[in-house]
């Protein structure tokens, strides 16, 4: 992919992509069910929906959350509005703590930087004492794409996007190397593995991952949710 990587490029390259894969032309764009309702009036509708469907049929579920959590996971995933975890993985209130950034990326440690990762995972290892870290890639991811796309010597476009994916630059590197004649969308999927096997890697970065993992009481696991083909693999590290 070359040219303009602001987002409103990007949503309309996706699409004309998406729609050139699936072999018809563009018609529109997807909506949520919601559109046209007033955006705060449709959060407030969603909350009143949960309390009466969800919240106050399950007292079972919301009355020990209040005491205090001890999830058993730590999910990474992308913002991606398409890949909620919770509503993919049928994750319940309480059951994980979770993160979600652009291309649901792992830093490697640095007291210096990406501090909100790292007191996540510090506060979900050491404090809540979770089982599982998981990071779950996806098919068509606009951070994978974006990495993938990005030209050396080219200035970024964006003020932190650039940056923040080229943390899956090794995981770019080994695709292209091991793939360099596949096409780009074809390219794109086996990185959205790989960028998670490079976020593994990092995540044994932090001390107790490193030592939760070597003593036996944190698994780490890869995943990629697949929407379009609705797949879910995983593999464990
Ligand atoms: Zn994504």
């Amino acid at each position: 992919m070359s040219g303009c990587l602001c987002l409103p490029c990007y949503k309309k390259k996706e699409a004309v992509s998406s729609a050139v894969l699936q072999n018809k032309k563009p018609t529109h764009s997807p909506h949520p069910p919601s559109k046209g309702m007033d955006p705060v009036e449709r959060l407030k509708s969603g909350f009143e929906k949960f309390k009466t469907e969800v919240y106050d049929k399950k007292p079972e579920l919301f009355e020990p959350l209040k005491a205090g959590q001890a999830p058993k996971y730590m999910v990474f995933a992308c913002s991606d509005s398409r890949c909620c975890p919770s509503v993919t993985l049928g994750l319940q209130p309480g059951e994980a703590f979770t993160v979600r950034n652009i291309a649901a990326m792992v830093p490697p440690y640095d007291k210096n930087k990406y501090t909100g990762i790292g007191s996540a995972i510090e506060y979900a290892v050491c404090a809540l004492k979770v089982e599982v870290l998981t990071v779950i890639g996806h098919s068509r991811c606009g951070g994978i794409k974006a990495l993938l796309s990005l030209q050396d010597g080219t200035p970024d476009t964006f003020h932190f996007v650039e940056d923040w994916v080229r943390i899956g630059f090794l995981a770019k590197k080994k695709v292209l190397s091991q793939h360099p004649t596949v096409p780009f969308d074809d390219q794109c999927s086996i990185l959205e593995k790989e960028a998670v096997n490079v976020s593994l890697l990092n995540l044994l970065t932090y001390p107790w991952v490193k030592e939760g993992v070597a003593n036996g009481t944190l698994k780490l696991v890869g995943a990629r949710y697949d929407f379009v083909n609705g797949i879910f693999d995983t593999w464990e590290k």
